[in-house]
């Protein structure tokens, strides 16, 4: 049909998404405080090399299972009188010896129940199955318990064997958020360079 072309609309939607996330300078991201220091700087010097994955199909499947599950469970807990937040954002200021940081996370969810209650829904998406839940998730929502101020999160895995949660009471402290920013690992994980876009140029890469 002319006129029409899904492929080119799904490219364009994923690179204005990209676009609309780029971090300003003095910003940090929860994100950036569970994977390996390096990352946030190589970004800045190298873009070319995360930007030639934007068209990466298994990390589109990821976003589509992400949006759609998002919008089922809005749905759902609407009739139940929840308010239903999704993708909120928040962020808190730090004072470091360098100066000041601005900490920013976005949580996939944030139901409040009818009584008040706060509590996160974290979709991963994973192409097989794995041991669960993983220990970046688990750091990425503790933070995100802290900064939202949730009582709990739910951290949900969807993969082609399997769907589970995990609830994660456990929350950061503005002590270990101010350790991460201050101590830089790299990697911080041992399977992160694997998967890494910098690893053709990086002289930490791990190769064990
Ligand atoms: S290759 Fe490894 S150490 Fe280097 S930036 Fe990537 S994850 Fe970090």
């Amino acid at each position: 049909m002319e006129g029409v072309d899904v492929v080119y609309e799904l490219y364009n939607f994923l690179r204005e998404e990209r676009e609309k996330h780029q971090k300003e300078p003095g910003t940090v991201w929860v994100t950036d405080l569970v994977s390996c220091s390096l990352k946030s700087k190589y970004t800045s010097l190298y873009p070319d090399l995360v930007a030639s994955d934007v068209f990466n199909p298994p990390t589109i499947v990821g976003t589509l299972i992400h949006r759609g599950l998002e919008e089922l469970l809005k749905n759902i807990f609407e009739t139940k009188q929840f308010k239903v937040e999704i993708e909120p954002e928040t962020s808190m200021e730090l004072e470091l010896p360098s100066g000041k940081v601005v900490l920013k996370g976005r949580a996939d969810i944030v139901l409040t129940s009818p009584q008040g209650a706060r509590i996160g829904v974290e979709i991963k998406s994973m192409r097989g199955d794995m041991p669960t839940p993983l220990e970046h998730h688990v750091d990425q929502v503790k933070f995100y318990n802290y900064m939202f101020g949730l009582e709990k999160t739910l951290l949900v895995y969807v993969s082609p064997d399997r769907v589970t949660q995990y609830e994660v009471i456990e929350k950061a402290s503005q002590e270990e958020i101010v350790k991460r920013l201050l101590e830089p690992v790299s990697p911080r994980y041992p399977w992160e360079c694997k998967y890494c876009p910098f690893s053709v140029l990086c002289p930490n890469k791990s190769i064990k």
